[in-house]
């Protein structure tokens, strides 16, 4: 083992002193070449532009067909209208000058020439083929200027007016456009999925899949080689999955994006998560706690000690909810540590250690060492085996703040699975001070939101859902129900009829009457009861409630928690 692992460091110092060589002698060769070029242009008065430094646009180089560029040694690379910038290596050369004069007297354009190196020249001309790029991307980041976004976001307000561009889009600009569209409609995935004769692009907007376009198949090549190229995955690998990541650069803010490539019948699916810090920044009141809830949170999240977990499904919101607690409790005097897996977001003033990766810190033995450190706070991605669940746990009753999420469908639910988790049953009262449960539902778009008069069916199985919300002076259940919410979708939302979204929540603390239920005998029904009895409204009830007051639609909380009926 140790020999193999010794065995494997010199062979990776080795590669990596070779890829240095290649590199520095690459830029000396570089060098060269542009010294030559300036040289050339001081010869002949003109000006010498280095094209490694500048991005070219690809429509604009195909303003002259490729065969006839090559064969005149020179390329547009800036145009308006008839006037073009031409980028040229010997302003003297025959081939160069029977082109220009060509172009000047059949095509009726205004040309300058400004110098550029063989190698600037190759670079535009990868513009041509979409194949022969690999030079310009080959590092692993993306720069999407400021001013695509800008341009794109002027013509592009939504979806629709996304369709209609992408429909007039050269191919080559394709992969821009997409990436464009998706920041700009605040998409978290983009998903790319081969047909027989068509691509197919979808977006996750708010959680839900949304159609955007049909793309002609023959860009799936150029789509497809782009992304393998900027997540640094193998080119010519088309029958297993691969996965990577890479970054979009944008004028103040870095976006990840993680992408996957799964083999299909028709070629290989893209799916490309975009990962924007906004969307985590989100202040605890901004959640969707209804103030009760809210009141009961801050208490819980201000004690110095305990485990507070979030549950919920994958995409649930609930480490968003995690985040924005320690967002809240992040102050100098207050030591928090993260144990992530990966780490998404960057947040200053906490220590965040990524878990779990091949030959990285294993979770167990990250979650030893952060408690040696002694931190006030300690955020824990996932309870996920008894070790995790011990250490944890010990954790929150030896003077530290442990945040954490669980996989569960509700809160009271939580105590079972602990239980499973071999975590001792006395334990779980003193060391657990809430556990919540939630979900996302879509907001309703507030520019064509509109009221509805709900048949008397609806209106029924409504007053039964609110009938049975435990009797609680801080939760409001109105008397009557005249009008429901909807929309007709308006070009603010993309024409979906939300925008955004909130969470609903199902919040269990460790009442008297619940710890009995525990050390008793226990049962999930059981503590449901005893939960209810003290006060917990359920998911679904705090869905309906937030349907009623207009911030989303009956709809959509029905497609999030299941059809309503009563449920004695
Ligand atoms: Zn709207």
């Amino acid at each position: 083992m140790q020999t193999d692992n010794k065995k494997r460091i010199r062979t990776e110092k080795k590669e990596l002193k070779e890829k240095i060589q290649r590199e520095t002698l690459k830029r000396l060769y570089h060098k060269s070449e542009e010294e030559k070029a300036t040289a050339i242009a001081n010869k002949s008065g003109l000006s010498y532009i280095d094209l490694s430094m500048i991005p070219i646009n690809a429509e604009t180089v195909n303003s002259i067909p490729e065969e006839d560029a090559l064969k005149a040694n020179l390329a547009v690379v800036h145009k308006v209208g008839k006037k073009f910038q031409i980028a040229v290596v010997d302003p003297e050369n025959y081939e160069t000058k029977k082109l220009l004069e060509k172009l000047k007297k059949e095509g009726g354009i205004n040309y300058s020439l400004v110098v550029v190196s063989m190698d600037g020249l190759k670079r535009a001309w990868s513009n041509y083929n979409f194949e022969t790029v690999t030079e310009v991307f080959e590092s692993q980041e993306m720069s999407l200027k400021k001013e695509d976004l800008t341009d794109f976001e002027k013509g592009i307000n939504n979806i629709i007016e996304l369709k209609k561009r992408i429909s007039e889009i050269h191919t080559t600009e394709i992969f821009n456009i997409i990436i464009a569209g998706a920041i700009k409609t605040k998409s978290s995935d983009v998903h790319i999925e081969a047909g027989f004769d068509y691509i197919r692009l979808r977006y996750r907007i708010d959680g839900v899949l949304q159609d955007i376009t049909k793309l002609p198949k023959k860009t799936h090549r150029i789509i497809l080689s782009r992304v393998k190229m900027l997540s640094k995955m193998k080119l010519n690998v088309n029958d297993i999955p691969q996965d990577g990541h890479f970054d979009i650069n944008l004028e103040n803010t870095t976006i990840n994006v993680r992408s996957s490539v799964l083999p299909s019948n028709f070629g290989e699916s893209i799916v490309l998560r975009i990962l924007c810090e906004n969307s985590i920044k989100i202040q605890l009141d901004e959640l969707g706690f209804n103030q009760y809830y809210l009141e009961k949170v801050e208490e819980q999240i201000s004690k110095p000690t305990g485990m507070i977990l979030t549950t919920g499904p994958t995409g649930s919101g609930k480490t968003t909810t995690l985040y924005s607690f320690v967002h809240r409790l992040n102050q100098p005097s207050i030591k928090i540590i993260t144990l992530e897996n990966p780490i998404e977001y960057r947040i200053d003033g906490v220590s965040q250690t990524e878990v779990g990766k091949e030959d990285g810190l294993s979770f167990i033995d990250g979650l030893k060492a952060v408690v040696r450190q002694d931190p006030d706070i300690i955020m824990v991605g996932e309870v996920r085996d008894p070790e995790t669940a011990e250490i944890a746990m010990q954790a929150a009753l030896t003077g530290h703040m442990v945040l954490s999420t669980l996989h569960t469908n509700d809160a009271a639910g939580a105590i079972p699975r602990l239980l499973h988790l071999k975590v001792d049953k006395h334990l779980i009262s003193p060391a657990i001070n809430v556990i919540i449960a939630q979900r996302l539902i879509r907001k309703l778009c507030e520019h064509c939101r509109e009221e509805y008069f709900p048949a008397q069916e609806t209106v029924k199985k409504i007053k039964n859902i609110l009938s049975e919300i435990p009797k609680n002076d801080e939760i409001k259940t109105p008397d009557d129900i005249k009008v429901l919410y909807r929309s007709k979708g308006c070009s603010k939302c993309n024409f979906i009829g939300y925008s955004g979204r909130i969470g609903i929540f199902e919040i269990f603390t460790m009442t008297p009457n619940v710890e009995k239920i525990i050390l008793g005998n226990i049962s999930s029904s059981g503590i449901l009861n005893a939960a209810r009895q003290d006060g917990m409204i359920s998911m679904q009830e705090d869905g309906i409630l937030k349907a009623l007051s207009g911030s989303t639609s009956l709809e959509e909380v029905i497609r999030v928690t299941g059809e309503i009926f009563k449920k004695k």
